[in-house]
């Protein structure tokens, strides 16, 4: 596996360092993680990197193609190595889980602009926000109990 990465790097001209093969693997283990995330990670099978240095092979992995950047709003860019297949992204308001959507027309870009003011219009940026089943299920749980909360604290003013 690591020689196929080696050489995926080195057609995309890419040079090749222990740092940069690490990262490819972590995030391809982990994908839609952050930076710090996959630093971590990294650092855990090397030892010292610098932020700065996983920030930079990410850029370069990135503008290379072969992880996917995606840059949801308000959060830490997140990385993944599903590339090339303009899948979308689902994210948890409430705590940032992602998961992968199919594309359903599976070409760039998925969605036609009424007017493309003669653009070539190669990418329709589309995220599904909503709120996760274990988010939803907390929201629900967290109301009658603050519920109970003031009724106790009713009760007990009154008495
Ligand atoms: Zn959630
Ligand atoms: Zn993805
Ligand atoms: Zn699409």
């Amino acid at each position: 596996m690591s020689d196929t990465v080696q050489q995926l790097l080195r057609e995309n001209g890419v040079h090749v360092t222990a740092q940069r093969l690490a990262l490819m693997r972590v995030v391809a283990e982990k994908p839609h993680a952050t930076a710090d995330e996959l630093g971590d990670e990294v650092r855990s099978v090397l030892g010292a990197i610098s932020r700065q240095a996983v920030y930079d092979s990410l850029g370069v992995l990135a503008e290379k193609n072969l992880i996917r950047r995606i840059q949801p709003a308000g959060s830490a860019a997140r990385y993944e190595t599903r590339v090339g297949d303009n899948h979308h992204h689902l994210i948890c308001r409430s705590c940032r889980t992602m998961f992968d959507i199919d594309c359903a027309t599976g070409e760039v870009p998925c969605l036609t602009a009424d007017d493309d003011h003669g653009f070539e219009i190669d990418e329709a940026e589309v995220i599904y926000w909503g709120r996760c089943p274990p988010c939803r299920t907390a929201a629900r749980s967290e109301q009658p109990t603050t519920l109970t909360t003031q009724n106790r604290q009713n009760t007990r003013s009154k008495t």
